[in-house]
């Protein structure tokens, strides 16, 4: 690109997609800047980790295979002190490839031009000394020609520390390419449903994809884009300023310009040529489903920045779900029990200080959840009454409609608070596997759970769970609406009339709401229950996760156990199981 090798060009943010060829050309870059102008260069990568991976996988290659580099690196392909995973020393100039999370990487060396790869990863105030950004440009004072260079695929819309850059940049450039029927030039977007442009297929056949032209609704198949491509152009979309091939900015009169200090570029897949359109819309497809399914948005979240390269707007769900209107929404369960659907059972627990609250929720294909109970049990958790009848509570079994008797399989039981001890103890009595004590992470965006995988030190096979993570899932879920209860409904909850399930039940269900919070990695927006009470969406969360670790570690298999409520005649040996035996004479 020749806004890098310009020289007057100071600053350049490059919002993009995956999949645009973006690290090639920030290798290809630092090869040029070592070859022809010998200036010293700093990579910096979000993490010392990622620096490691990044030199050997791309710079290391990128020395050994380009021929030219050779004579300007002898040490290739050697071990040597001019030859390392942080440093390369080249004839007249150096590069670094660096860690952006250690303090120590922002201080003394000196540069020319800076690298950031991936800057929405970076953690956003380096070791409390600031923004990374500030430390890392802070290197370039001196430089005849400074140059700092962001790179990024997007992610949270809300504290984009990229999408403030580009607001203090003096141009944003889009690719224009001509349609080649009417020749208008245009950006390509996305569209979307019910928007006259963009990417169209027919439903459920992402092969029959096209693009239709925004000025005169032409139809732009895939096999165009080599030579739109060719022929397009960067542009201002403000001020109508342009930036052509050989790197001449010029106005909309055709007239040349200064050359800017600080621009910005956008880039996404639709461009290119080694990903197919039929491909991402493919990908969008499977996403939007996912959805539909069970409220499930990763992968939407994933595509948005991903294949579109834009922020994911994290602010829509900041609103408070309305809990009277799940109330209102509560369902006689039918006369013997549980609904059919409903497939296997799990709970999640919360202790507090003088009682312990719990969820049991009946999970069915698709992730359909049914509420069973919930409880709570007062009492001294440093007396042994409210365990014994915690043991009873957790042993019962749960009637379905068919008549099935069904047990909890599995429990998780948060062992944040005053009494860990105690639930570690209770989870080695109880049953290691049956209880698992649990711990909320603190850092935003962790999975769902992280599963140990030996006990600690305590002996209990203590799982972290992704609360936020868990939240995220069962309020998209509750915001999901069904018709008819009757029938399947894949993600629903459904919650039972009941006396216990209440106004206040759901209010605590709905207690938590998205705020914006300042932390480490910027402003992030995380969930806060503000003073409301909240241990029922914390033993949703608990139950989910219980689900969860029973399928990932457990070998849960919803459909087979489908299979057999759909024909009990085939289950004749898992009845005569010895646990069924025993039951059954316990009960007799
Ligand atoms: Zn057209």
């Amino acid at each position: 690109m020749n806004a890098i090798s310009n020289d007057d060009v100071r600053i350049i943010n490059w919002i993009k997609s995956a999949r645009v060829g973006a690290t090639k050309i920030m290798l290809a870059s630092t090869g040029y800047f070592a070859e022809h102008k010998k200036r010293n260069q700093l990579f910096y990568q979000p993490t010392n980790g990622d620096a490691e991976d990044f030199c050997k996988t791309e710079i290391d290659t990128m020395l050994r295979d380009v021929a030219c580099m050779r004579d300007i690196f002898p040490d290739v392909g050697k071990k040597s002190k001019n030859n390392t995973q942080t440093l390369k020393q080249f004839l007249g100039s150096t590069l670094r490839v660096l860690g952006g999370n250690t303090p120590t990487n922002f201080r003394r060396y000196s540069s020319h031009v800076n690298y950031y790869d991936e800057a929405e990863a970076f953690t956003h105030d380096v070791g409390g000394e600031g923004s990374f950004l500030l430390l890392g440009d802070k290197r370039l004072e001196g430089a005849i020609f400074p140059k700092s260079i962001r790179m990024t695929t997007p992610k949270l819309k809300y504290g984009s520390i990229i999408e403030g850059e580009v607001k203090l940049s003096d141009y944003y450039f889009k690719y224009h390419v001509p349609c080649p029927h009417c020749d208008e030039k245009q950006v390509l977007k996305w569209g979307g449903k019910d928007c006259s442009y963009g990417f169209k297929w027919d439903k459920g056949k992402p092969e029959t994809c096209f693009y239709l032209c925004e000025h005169n609704g032409c139809v732009i198949k895939n096999n165009d884009l080599y030579h739109m491509n060719e022929k397009g152009i960067w542009r201002d979309e403000d001020t109508g300023v342009q930036l052509d091939a050989e790197g001449r900015f010029f106005d909309k009169n055709n007239i040349d310009i200064p050359t800017p200090g600080n621009i910005s570029f956008h880039i996404w897949t639709a461009y290119s040529p080694w990903v197919q359109w039929s491909q991402f819309v493919s990908e969008f497809i499977i996403a939007t489903d996912l959805i539909a399914k069970d409220g499930e948005t990763t992968k939407l979240k994933t595509f948005c920045n991903t294949t579109l390269g834009e922020t994911w707007d994290d602010s829509n769900d900041t609103e408070r779900l309305d809990g009277d209107i799940l109330y209102s929404r509560r369902e006689h369960y039918p006369l013997g029990g549980f609904s059919k659907r409903g497939l296997a059972i799990f709970g999640g627990m919360d202790m507090q200080d003088d009682r312990v609250e719990g969820s049991v929720y009946a999970v069915g294909l698709d992730n359909e959840t049914f509420l069973l109970e919930h409880f709570i049990l007062r009492g001294d958790p440093s007396q042994s009454q409210l365990w014994d009848a915690l043991h009873v509570k957790m042993t019962k079994t749960y009637t379905r409609e068919d008549g099935q008797e069904i047990p909890v399989s599995r429990w998780c039981f948060d062992s944040a608070g005053h009494f860990t001890t105690e639930v570690y103890d209770f989870s080695k009595q109880a049953g290691e596997h049956f209880v698992i004590p649990t711990k909320g992470a603190s850092v935003y965006g962790e999975p769902l759970i992280t599963y140990p995988r030996k006990r600690n030190k305590h002996g209990v096979l203590l799982t972290m769970i992704g609360t936020d993570t868990g939240k995220d899932i069962v309020y998209n879920r509750l915001k999901l609406i069904n018709n008819d209860n009757d029938k399947p409904a894949p993600g629903y909850y459904h919650f039972p009339v009941a006396e216990w399930c209440n106004k206040g039940f759901f209010a605590q269900l709905c207690s938590e709401v998205k705020i914006p919070k300042k932390t480490s990695r910027g402003m992030v927006m995380v969930y806060d229950a503000g003073s409301r009470r909240n241990e029922v969406i914390d033993c949703a969360v608990l139950s989910l996760a219980a689900y969860k670790i029973s399928i990932d570690h457990y070998g849960l298999n919803l459909s087979m156990l489908s299979e057999k409520a759909e024909h009990p005649e085939r289950n004749t040996k898992v009845k005569n199981s010895f646990l069924d035996v025993a039951k059954r004479l316990n009960r007799g």
